[in-house]
């Protein structure tokens, strides 16, 4: 932004007095877009540019009522030379408000500070959290017709919003068992989409009433990730149409072997946005991996619940390999990184039941690397027929692992 202003700013200090010397000193120009324009105009006017080394910056010298300015340069030496104005072109940073702005709303900023949008390219002005917009300077640094297009852009699509009678809500959504819900919160902590709320209801207990809260998820902001369903620690939380009641039987029939010679009976839980889609593209592109991989698809690697993977081992499976999108690329923002944490403690829990950590893998596999998805997963055979097949079930009571 400020290569452009003090380009602006040179250019209008010549109009109004075209024997005015200018010198702007930068350490990179950037004048994008159709602003080049102004570059090439203001050297054709006779504006110098010189160029400064980041570690050898302009010094200012006040000498006898005049700005003095001395410029350290590698190739020519030190250049010194007076002025009546010294003008510094200033940078945009971000507020520092920003981050609890972002803690509030649950929007992501990024490593400028600076609030991150949806997808750069199809979702400039939103959120991946629906009804929450951006423009302008909340974004990264713009100027004034540049705010008001995104301005407008992000005007029209609140319009969207405000213009209907209702929503319609994604199909796969969180439901949450009030009986079951203590009101701990941490699914409000963990999801991502600011989609739950606590609530506080009063129960009646003969002639007592008692003030307690209740988990209740906004339909309309939620998007199925399931990852508040895997977090919520009484079960209290249930997934419609991609919950226990699909995934459960799913692992019972994954892990089911008629074979008479023991192969690895291998279950792998992918992510639907991601890893799913590269193992899919590993088939249609031809790249081979072993056939005893039975996989499962899940909304996003974060709603795997841990009860999942201790089902699959108690079935039967001699390993499991869970696959979402990279860090920082996951359609559910987070969702991911919550798969990781999670795996971590699961991990402590394993042990102590006697599941060797290495039957267990998590991966990063996006629907473009197919060919990423057959070598890990071929490894990860390998190294599971080195481990031998999984003596659990006999070991653990089902009852001790809960119901999620
Ligand atoms: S995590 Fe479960 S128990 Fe805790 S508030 Fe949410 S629904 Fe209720
Ligand atoms: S399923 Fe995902 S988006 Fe919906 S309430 Fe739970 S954590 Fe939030």
């Amino acid at each position: 932004m400020c290569c452009a202003e003090a380009i602006k700013n040179a250019l209008k200090a010549k109009e109004i007095n075209p024997d005015i010397n200018i010198t702007i000193l930068f350490r990179d120009i950037r004048t994008y877009g159709f602003k080049e324009k102004y570059y090439n105009l203001a050297r054709s006017k006779g504006i110098l540019f010189i160029r400064f080394d980041e570690t050898q910056p302009p010094e200012v010298i006040a000498k006898d009522n005049i700005l003095q300015l001395m410029l350290n340069k590698s190739d020519i030496g030190e250049i010194k030379f007076d002025t009546d104005l010294v003008v510094l072109s200033a940078g945009i940073v971000a507020p520092e408000g920003n981050s609890e702005l972002a803690k509030l709303l649950k929007v992501p900023l990024n490593e400028d500070n600076f609030f991150l949008e949806a997808h750069v390219k199809l979702r400039p002005s939103d959120f991946a959290t629906d009804g929450i917009f951006l423009c302008g300077t909340a974004r990264a640094p713009a100027n004034i017709s540049e705010s008001i297009a995104q301005a407008n852009s992000a005007a029209a699509r609140a319009t969207t919003i405000l213009s209907k009678e209702f929503l319609e809500t994604e199909g796969i959504t969180s439901n949450v068992n009030e009986e079951k819900c203590i009101g701990c919160g941490q699914c409000v902590e963990i999801c991502p989409y600011n989609a739950i709320e606590l609530v506080e209801t009063t129960k009646q207990m003969g002639l007592y009433s008692n003030n307690i809260q209740k988990a209740q998820v906004i339909k309309a902001l939620c998007k199925g990730c399931g990852t508040c369903f895997a977090e919520c620690p009484v079960s209290a939380i249930s997934m419609s149409h991609f919950g226990n009641d699909q995934i459960k039987p799913m692992i019972a029939e994954a892990v089911k072997s008629e074979e008479k010679v023991w192969e690895p009976r291998i279950v792998a839980f992918l992510c639907n946005w991601c890893s799913y889609a590269g193992a899919d593209l590993a088939g249609v592109s031809r790249y081979q991996y072993p056939p005893n991989l039975r996989i499962i698809r899940v909304m996003c690697s974060g709603g795997m619940s841990k009860s999942y993977i201790l089902k699959a081992f108690l079935e039967g499976a001699d390993g499991v390999f869970i696959a979402g999108c990279h860090l920082g690329d996951c359609h559910y923002i987070s969702g991911n990184e919550n798969a990781y944490l999670r795996l971590e403690n699961l991990q402590k829990l394993l042990k102590m039941i006697g599941i060797e950590e290495e039957r267990i893998q998590i991966h990063q596999i996006s629907a473009s690397e197919g060919k990423k998805f057959s070598e890990r997963i071929s490894e990860f055979t390998e190294i599971i027929k080195k481990v031998g097949e999984s003596k659990i079930p006999g070991k653990v009571s089902k009852a001790k692992i809960g119901t999620n």
